[in-house]
C-alpha cells in the first residue's frame, strides 16, 4: 500500500509524527503528539521545515492523484468482459 503521510517535525520539541498528505493543505492546523503546541501549515510559513512539509505532502497527493486515476481504468477493462460492460464502465466513470 502507498504511503499517504508525510513526517512532520515539531517546530518546539523537534519530535518528529505522521500526518496524512491530504490534510497538510494551506490553512490546516493540529496540535503535536508530544509537546501539545499547534502547528500551523501553510506554504508561505515563515517556517522552513512547514514549508518543507507542504512541498512534500503536495508530491505524495499527486502521486496518490495518479495512482486513483490508473484504478478505475483497470476497473473498466476487468468489467467490459462481462456482458454489461458498458453498463458498469459508465458508472466507473461517474465515480471517478
Ligand atoms: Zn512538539
Amino acid at each position: 500500500m502507498f504511503d499517504d503521510s508525510v513526517q512532520v517535525r515539531c517546530r518546539r520539541c523537534k519530535s518528529a509524527f505522521r500526518e496524512r498528505a491530504r490534510r497538510l493543505q494551506n490553512g490546516y492546523s493540529r496540535q503535536c503528539p508530544t509537546c501539545e503546541v499547534v502547528l500551523f501549515f501553510d506554504e508561505d510559513s515563515h517556517d522552513q521545515t512547514i514549508r518543507r512539509v507542504m512541498r512534500s505532502a503536495r508530491q505524495v497527493r499527486a502521486a496518490l492523484r495518479e495512482a486513483e486515476a490508473e484504478q478505475p481504468r483497470r476497473k473498466r477493462v476487468l468489467r467490459g468482459a462481462g456482458r454489461r460492460g458498458s453498463y458498469e464502465a459508465a458508472e466507473a466513470e461517474d465515480n471517478a
